[in-house]
């Protein structure tokens, strides 16, 4: 599978490095970034199944860390760092570029980043890894999608190309070959981990399209409104003037004679201060001659004297118009004299007092002097808009700008009387840029992050439950082995305190007793031995034998007084212990005995009841020797014994045979 992998890999470096090289087309401008990054990661990739661990993390640490640089460049608010700083560092860097030469596609470089933390990550489960190609996956499908769907969507989001996109599916492949035998042993953890956040990335990136899609919709809006109000400002502002002149003209009509030539200047001047696209403001005389003209520089003095009507010009109709009928009028777009695009307005000066005709005042308007008066004053970004006045398709002035322009033109119309011109705006890129909202980009990332996060938790949520449930199950095995022992135990002390035939305590029990009661004077001792034992096992067998030995047990545990204790002294021997028992209360206790067992139907193969004969004790005073008062007690049994059996015999006080 290693082995796999790194083939995969160093076909994806293989297929990076030379593909460029063999079809040059492939690699656009904008696509140096996502290819350097994408070569950085195949070979890191390549190292990191050549030679393992430490070479590969000293490469591909720098590797994410550029990445992440790239990232926060499409994260960074306006106000911060300004699109236009950036494009200024990537300027500065390589002249003409811009930072969309330095940055891949977004949704690539979101691919890039994870399967570079896929690689840091040392492809571990429980760092996130299945998780992270999961991501990669899903960026690479959502920028194939962009590729298929068109700038129609989100024309200022940048789609990855169809050349890198395969190769980073390949080293993602590579990657998932790689690992996924790793996984085996945590699938069950990774699984529950692995559907909720992939499902939570699936919505983070559907929320992105979204987001884009309105972000620039609202780009779109924002700029038509913007550059069309424009225009209605300059058809305000072409009203304004046309009003203006009706006013000059007017008040030629209340001196109620054609102008001085003086006068006219002195008046000319002003209008001509204030609208700095008038070319010149000139008399036509009755006669359809310039009479006068203001400014009088070189280029209008020639004109004194012409007659415009004969002059064959364009439009030369609307002036004889103007005087004959006393009407308002103006000329389309003409070639002006000056060599530049104009208009010209011919306004009539009437009379006020007789309403005779007094000629016409002319106003000659630069078209390019205007749009660039306004231009000025205006206060537009003159980097970054590119405005252009048309006359149709006739540009009549345009002004240009850096940087590559934006999807977006907006044609309005401007009007002046019965001309429409159109005003064109484009902003460029870089400008839209700078007011695009960055919450889209902001939001997948966050999502992104987000995502990962839940993938740990959940993972290691699991993980911990499962380490739960075995600590449990190891508790409850060591609960049951303690259990077990503790029982045993108590099995063993009770054993080593009894015997396990008959249940009675045994001789180690009963030493103890006479030790611990020894100052429980006078401490009377029976020792009771089963007359002809031996024949009952020989005649009725051992079983017999035990249940007489059980059954003579149980009689003598009866009845023995309560604070007594009767115990198995071995073989078919008995001892009664009696702490505080005189030799009187001994006898009787010991007769009870004997009549007990005599009674108890315990019979001999032949019918004979079976009979115990017992030797009788007692210690009085002094220090208690338990082995002569037990020896004390045999003497008197084996006396019993002599005398006949089935009797009980006390121990002479004084008599202590050495023997
Ligand atoms: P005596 O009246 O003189 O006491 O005669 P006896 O047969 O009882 O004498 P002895 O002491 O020689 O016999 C004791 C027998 O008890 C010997 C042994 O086989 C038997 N015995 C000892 N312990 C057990 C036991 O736990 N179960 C059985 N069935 N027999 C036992
Ligand atoms: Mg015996
Ligand atoms: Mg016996």
């Amino acid at each position: 599978m290693i082995r796999t992998a790194l083939l995969l890999s160093l076909l994806a470096a293989v297929l990076a490095c030379v593909v460029p090289l063999a079809e040059p087309s492939l690699l656009a401008q904008e696509a140096h970034a996502s290819w350097a990054m994408l070569v950085a990661l195949a070979l890191c990739q390549l190292l990191w199944y050549w030679r393992g661990n430490r070479l590969a993390r000293v490469t591909t640490l720098p590797l994410a860390l550029i990445l992440g640089a790239m990232l926060t460049s499409y994260l960074m608010p306006e106000h911060w760092i300004s699109v236009a700083t950036f494009n200024n560092w990537a300027d500065h860097l390589v002249p003409g570029s811009d930072i969309d030469n330095w940055r891949p596609p977004l949704l690539e470089l979101a691919a890039l980043m994870t399967l570079t933390l896929g690689l840091l990550s040392r492809t571990r489960a429980n760092l996130g890894v299945p998780l992270l190609q999961v991501l990669a996956a899903l960026l690479l499908l959502a920028d194939t999608s962009l590729q298929v769907v068109g700038n129609d969507f989100a024309p200022l989001v940048r789609r990855g190309s169809f050349y890198t996109g395969s190769l980073l599916a390949l080293l993602l492949l590579a990657q998932f070959i790689g690992v996924v035998q790793g996984w085996r042993h945590t699938h069950q953890s990774l699984t529950r981990a692995l559907w909720p956040s992939a499902i939570l990335a699936v919505v983070t990136i559907a929320f992105w399209y979204q987001q884009s899609h309105l972000a620039d919709t609202k780009l779109h809006q924002s700029v038509d409104v913007r550059y069309e109000r424009m225009a209605e400002r300059l058809t305000t502002e072409i009203n304004a003037h046309v009003t203006a002149m009706r006013r000059f003209a007017d008040f030629w009509g209340i001196l109620d004679r054609p102008p001085e030539d003086e006068e006219w200047r002195a008046q000319a001047e002003r209008y001509y201060r204030d609208f700095r696209y008038f070319l010149n403001i000139a008399y036509i005389n009755e006669g359809g001659e310039i009479a006068y003209v203001y400014p009088r520089d070189p280029a209008n003095t020639s004109l004194i004297g012409m007659n415009i009507e004969e002059s064959q010009r364009p439009y030369s109709d609307r002036l004889a118009r103007a005087l004959k009928q006393r009407t308002e009028e103006q000329t389309g777009v003409l070639p002006l004299l000056q060599n530049v695009p104009g208009l010209i307005y011919y306004l009539p000066i009437n009379s006020h007092q007789g309403g005779n005709a007094l000629g016409v005042a002319v106003m000659v308007v630069g078209l390019p002097l205007l749009a660039d008066t306004l231009y000025h004053e205006g206060h537009f970004d003159r980097v970054r808009l590119y405005l252009g006045l048309l006359n149709g398709d006739a540009p009549l002035k345009e002004w240009h700008v850096s940087g590559t322009p934006g999807p977006w033109r907006v044609e309005s119309d401007v009007i002046f009387g019965h001309v429409t011109l159109t005003l064109v705006a484009q902003p460029n890129r870089e400008l839209l840029l700078s007011e695009r909202s960055r919450q889209p980009s902001v939001s997948l990332t966050m999502g992104l992050i987000l995502t990962y996060l839940l993938y740990l938790v959940l993972f290691g949520r699991h993980q911990m439950a499962l380490q739960h449930r075995s600590v449990h199950r190891s508790n409850e095995e060591l609960r049951r082995e303690v259990r077990k022992r503790t029982q045993l135990q108590s099995e063993i002390e009770w054993l080593a305190g009894h015997d396990e035939l008959t249940g009675a305590p045994n001789r180690r029990h009963f030493l103890r007793a006479v030790q611990e009661r020894a100052e429980q004077t006078p401490l009377t001792v029976l020792l009771c031995d089963i007359d002809h034992f031996k024949s009952i096992n020989d005649q009725l067998g051992h079983q017999a034998g035990d249940h007489t030995l059980v059954r003579l047990a149980s009689i003598g545990q009866q009845l023995t007084p309560s604070e007594g204790l009767f115990a198995r002294y071995g073989g078919e021997e008995f001892v009664v212990l009696l702490p505080r028992t005189n030799e009187h209360r001994g006898m009787a206790i010991a007769e009870r005995l004997r009549e007990g067992v005599l009674t108890s139907g315990l019979e001999h193969a032949d019918g004979r009841p079976v009979t115990i004969s017992i030797g009788v004790a007692v210690h009085s005073e002094g220090t208690l020797k338990v082995e002569e008062l037990l020896h004390k007690a045999d003497l008197a049994l084996y006396e019993a014994k002599h005398a006949g059996r089935n009797q009980a015999r006390l121990a002479s006080t004084d008599a202590m045979p050495d023997s």
